[in-house]
């Protein structure tokens, strides 16, 4: 069961590409200020004025708008940070070596003719977004899709759960690569581990 008011160790101690500074900023600042943030506006909730309820500007308004907000940014942050990794004690069961593998892939595959149409689609989609790109399955059509969100919440499907997340906001690899956005998409396919891609998508096709 998932909660947003708490956080998520990383399930990796390295990543190609990224230097331990990045990857602090983004895990412990950035994602970890959505938790807090979610948790601010747990308690605001309690005790917000219902009476002065508007659709122009009210507190309640504001509250349930960053609520949505700020929970989106913890679950797609994990599910972001959750498909990566290289660990420390490099082991090819642990970490993401970018090797595609399981059932999803044959999935993939059939949905978008083949799973390198696919992942062409994903990347170039990444130069398009301001804030994300969504692997999602959804269960309303049995589909997957890729979908493009500029915020946190915006450009998602309401019963479509994320499967694969790439972050593309500047703050995931301007230290790093600079402008040089594709080599970091480039480079996050290959800290991608497939297996645990597989068996979220295994669990989610069979709840
Ligand atoms: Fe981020």
């Amino acid at each position: 069961m998932k909660s947003y008011a708490e956080s998520k160790k990383l399930p990796f101690e390295k990543l190609k590409g990224s230097s331990e500074k990045a990857i602090s900023i983004h895990h412990d600042k950035l994602y970890e200020g959505y938790v807090k943030k979610y948790q601010e506006i747990q308690e605001k909730l309690k005790t917000v004025d219902k009476s002065l309820a508007n659709a122009t500007y009210s507190e309640l308004r504001e509250l349930k708008l960053e609520e949505t907000f700020a929970a989106n940014g913890v679950l797609l942050h994990e599910a972001y940070f959750d498909m990566l990794g290289l660990p420390a004690e490099a082991s090819a069961e642990a970490g993401g070596d970018g090797k595609p593998e399981g059932e999803v892939i044959e999935a993939l595959a059939k949905e978008f003719g083949s799973f390198e149409n696919w992942q062409e689609e994903f990347k170039v989609m990444g130069m398009a977004a301001r804030g994300w790109v969504i692997l999602v399955y959804d269960f309303n059509d049995g589909k997957f899709h890729n979908y493009l969100a500029d915020f946190h919440n915006q450009g998602g499907i309401w019963g479509a759960a994320p499967l694969l997340v790439l972050d593309v906001y500047e703050h995931a690899y301007f230290i790093d690569y600079g402008s040089d956005r594709k080599s970091y998409i480039e480079d996050f396919f290959s800290n991608l581990n497939w297996k645990a891609i597989n068996e979220k998508y295994l669990k989610m096709i069979n709840r």
